[in-house]
């Protein structure tokens, strides 16, 4: 027997739609790209999208038809999005730290039928265009005055171009179906070429309302919300969407995110709520230390896509009284997976106790199944130390990659192979230890490779470290510590490996140390190991 409840696709304009509706004066403030600070609305920015949707309709693009954006956080960015899902199109999210190279391969993968973009890029969009046929149109997010001169045909300035429309169109309806594409988004790859991921509206909605939930983000419409972390990075986390559905107000930093410059919106628009990697967090963290100012107005950040340092945390709490929320996740999931708030067992927990708790990723919200396996897929208990390949599965969870490529990370169960490693303790808190691909399986145990790199580090004299395994005729691998030493400083290989002593098991222990001028890093910051494995890969073990 069916349900006799209405049918009301979730499609993403319908939160554009609610946000003009219940929160039309709700304020959207962006730095934009030109310099002076633009202030908008949920009302006006569901106008200029259906503009842009009307216009995409008119020049006859199609329902399906992917439109790339590579552009910083504004109001534009968010106009540009919801007009290209409006008029049944799939936004593409470009990052341009990319290699121009993989960007323009990206983009022929895709596809991409036209491309918003900031003035920022022109540079680069004028290398890219020539290779990628596909593309018939450039719109610059800028006005007419600050277009700059392009040899590029069929380049038009945005304000230009929504004067020729009125915004009277109504949103293209999917065909009523919820699982029609809305938006895509390329992992970057460390290995091989880059995976296009590809939202649908229903995944990309539903993850909203994850996201929004209270021991998630917990974002209201009382509060002021900053996305740090970039549209072009896993969909801002989700905010892009979780924002209007929820009525908050929104400060767009646009390209500056330096200390200086986040610190000013934060103060000047009273942000409660902020989002970003922990580098952006270092720079802001650095600027007050500098000034000695303070943050009266922030209530909450939320830190992840990478770990996220004790201290760090530390610092926010203790000295800025801003609770944090360390969160993983991943483009495929579109992407959050976890977040560390304090469940009901820890939520009276202080000081170093707290502090342990927070260092894990946290726990996952309604809508993401987890489990950790060994290689042969058996699960693993939840005892907070066994660890396994951390294996997941929900609505906002891709179920296969653009075009077919890493098939072997989904099985028919439809568990997604995250490539992480990890451990869960008994009450839902997962713990990231490794990259699969990473982890030393020594003797057929796994010793974690980041334990041992945030072990050395804590070395005063150790400026960077990265632990790699190297073949071993009996144990297969064993671990090699490769330091970068601080300027002026000479540890020594026994002073490393005795500071290390006590503090982890002792078949943890590297069978030697290397001293390099650098460790090399990905586009994204992470430590290159690839590169590594690849210099170190005959090196002999004492
Ligand atoms: P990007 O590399 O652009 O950050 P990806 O989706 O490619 O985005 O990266 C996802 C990966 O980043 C995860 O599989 C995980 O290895 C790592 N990651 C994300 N958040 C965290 C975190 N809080 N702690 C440790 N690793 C994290």
């Amino acid at each position: 027997m069916l349900g006799l409840m209405q049918q009301w696709p979730l499609l993403c304009h319908k939160i554009l739609d609610h946000a003009a509706t219940q929160h039309p004066n709700r304020e959207v403030v962006s730095r934009s790209v030109e310099g002076p600070i633009v202030r908008t609305t949920f009302s006006q920015i569901h106008l200029r999208a259906c503009k842009v949707a009307q216009l995409f309709a008119r020049e006859g693009y199609q329902p399906g038809d992917r439109i790339a954006t590579l552009a910083w956080n504004t109001a534009n960015h968010i106009e540009a999005w919801y007009g290209i899902m409006g008029m049944g199109g799939v936004y593409h999210t470009l990052n341009p730290r990319l290699f121009p190279d993989q960007i323009a391969w990206i983009m022929n993968h895709a596809q991409d039928r036209a491309l918003f973009t900031d003035l920022t890029f022109m540079p680069l969009v004028e290398k890219l265009a020539p290779a990628i046929p596909s593309l018939k149109k450039i719109i610059v997010l800028t006005d007419g005055a600050h277009l700059p001169q392009t040899s590029l045909p069929n380049v038009v300035a945005y304000e230009d171009w929504l004067k020729e429309a009125d915004g009277d169109f109504t949103w293209h309806n999917c065909n009523g179906d919820e699982n029609t594409a809305a938006g895509m988004c390329y992992t970057s790859g460390t290995t091989g070429d880059p995976k296009g991921v590809l939202y649908s509206h229903r995944s990309n909605v539903l993850h909203a309302m994850m996201a929004s939930m209270p021991d998630a983000m917990g974002i209201s419409s009382r509060d002021v919300v900053l996305p740090v972390v970039p549209m072009f990075h896993a969909n801002a986390w989700g905010l892009g969407q979780s924002g209007p559905m929820v009525g908050a107000k929104m400060v767009m930093p646009g390209g500056k995110m330096d200390g200086a410059s986040i610190y000013e919106l934060l103060d000047t628009e009273k942000v409660t709520f902020s989002a970003a990697v922990p580098t952006v967090w270092l720079m802001l963290l650095q600027y007050l230390e500098e000034t000695g100012k303070k943050l009266p107005y922030m209530k909450k950040v939320v830190i992840g896509g990478s770990a996220c340092p004790r201290v760090m945390v530390q610092k926010f709490q203790d000295n800025y009284d801003v609770e944090v929320i360390h969160a993983w996740g991943m483009t495929e999931m579109s992407p959050l997976g976890s977040l560390c708030s304090l469940k009901a067992e820890y939520a009276d927990l202080s000081g170093e106790a707290k502090l342990d708790v927070q260092q894990t990723q946290g726990h996952a919200p309604f809508g993401v199944e987890m489990k950790v396996t060994d290689d042969e897929n058996n699960p693993r208990p939840w005892d907070g130390k066994t660890f396994g390949r951390l294996k997941v599965r929900g609505p906002a969870v891709a179920r296969a990659y653009y075009g077919g490529a890493g098939a072997d990370q989904f099985d028919e169960e439809n568990w997604f192979d995250t490539g992480d490693v990890a451990h869960i303790n008994p009450e839902g808190y997962m713990q990231i230890t490794d990259r699969a691909k990473d982890v030393i399986k020594s003797g057929g145990e796994w010793i974690s490779t980041i334990d041992l790199e945030n072990l050395a580090v804590a070395h005063p004299d150790v400026a960077e470290a990265a632990v790699i395994g190297i073949a071993h005729p009996r144990w297969d691998e064993r671990p090699l510590l490769v330091v970068v030493k601080k300027p002026g400083k000479e540890p020594t290989r026994e002073d490393l490996l005795s500071f290390m002593e006590g503090k982890i098991a002792k078949w943890w222990m590297p069978d030697d140390v290397t001293f390099v001028d650098e460790i090399p890093h990905t586009a994204t910051g992470k430590i290159q190991k690839i590169t590594l494995r690849e210099r170190f890969k005959d090196y002999q073990l004492p």
